[in-house]
């Protein structure tokens, strides 16, 4: 069986075949954007206004993790200016596709460095806080690259910045309407690590230690007997995944919530369609299940 990594190399010299001319085709002056995530995209807008066209290589729906790139994925880096891409190693996939796309004009601004990352984890983007950092380095970028519309860049960038700081102060202000005795989670998977950080909420346990990785029985009794110990009043799945576990879980430990939230990817309705729709769609499902 051939491996996956050459598996991408023989899609790259395929592609390379069949559209070696479709980066001419670009109009002049219209900046090409890709983020890694749907939600890497929504903050890319934010930071770059309407100008630039921004599309994610993971689809909606899919996590980051576990994702497999395709020739549609290294036709998209070919074609970019600018990668915004998150790093802290949650896009594994990445560096060879990038590799594979052998696009010398490619920017990338990987989002987390820099930012302290806590025990390896990825998901920064979750804090509004860091948000707003991720999207300043996205404006630097791109200010870089295209140097003719660096004033109206800056005048998106300064909007979204007042979005996010509205943002936060707007979360705080919901979540501690929560009792702080209630102010406890057990969640899906580590997403939520920097946001129950910033805002004051304790996550007692993952069902997926471990991204991607199915959970053991006994993890599952262990979080059982943590949410009874804990007093833990509702369990968060995700829209991307299954929730079996959780509902079993949230049964064993006497008749739990379970509530749903999104992260790595936005939701495809109204409202959970941009990153401050997310985060806001998010609070609000916390502070049903909590209060
Ligand atoms: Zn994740």
């Amino acid at each position: 069986m051939p491996s996956p990594r050459w598996s991408v190399v023989a899609l790259g010299l395929l592609l390379l075949a069949a559209c070696s001319h479709a980066s001419s085709e670009r109009p002049a002056g219209s900046l090409r954007i890709v983020a890694s995530t749907t939600t890497l995209a929504s903050i890319a807008r934010g930071a770059a206004g309407a100008g630039p066209d921004i599309r994610s290589l993971v689809p909606i729906g899919v996590s980051p993790e576990d994702f497999q790139p395709s020739p549609d994925t290294i036709a998209a880096l070919r074609d970019a200016d600018v990668l915004v891409e998150n790093g802290a190693q949650m896009e594994a996939w990445l560096e060879p596709t990038i590799r594979n796309a052998g696009n010398p004009r490619l920017h990338v601004v990987v989002c987390t460095d820099g930012l302290p990352v806590v025990d390896g984890n990825p998901h920064l983007w979750m804090d509004p806080e860091f948000a707003r950092r991720y999207a300043g380095k996205i404006r630097d970028a791109i200010v870089n690259v295209d140097v003719a519309h660096a004033a109206a860049y800056r005048a998106a960038a300064d909007a979204f910045d007042r979005q996010l700081v509205a943002l936060t102060a707007r979360t705080r202000a919901k979540i501690a309407t929560i009792p702080p005795a209630r102010r406890t989670m057990i969640v899906f998977h580590n997403a939520f690590d920097y946001y129950a950080r910033r805002f004051g909420l304790r996550i007692v346990g993952a069902i997926e230690p471990t991204a991607g990785a199915e959970p053991n029985p006994a993890h599952i009794a262990d979080l059982v007997r943590l949410a009874r110990a804990e007093h833990v009043p509702a369990v968060f799945a995700e829209h991307e995944y299954s929730d079996k576990l959780a509902r079993t879980l949230a049964e064993s430990a006497g008749g739990l919530k379970v509530a749903f939230l999104y992260d790595d990817s936005l939701g495809t309705g109204a409202g959970v369609d941009t990153y401050v729709g997310m985060i806001d769609t998010d609070t609000d499902t916390i502070v049903s299940a909590l209060r």
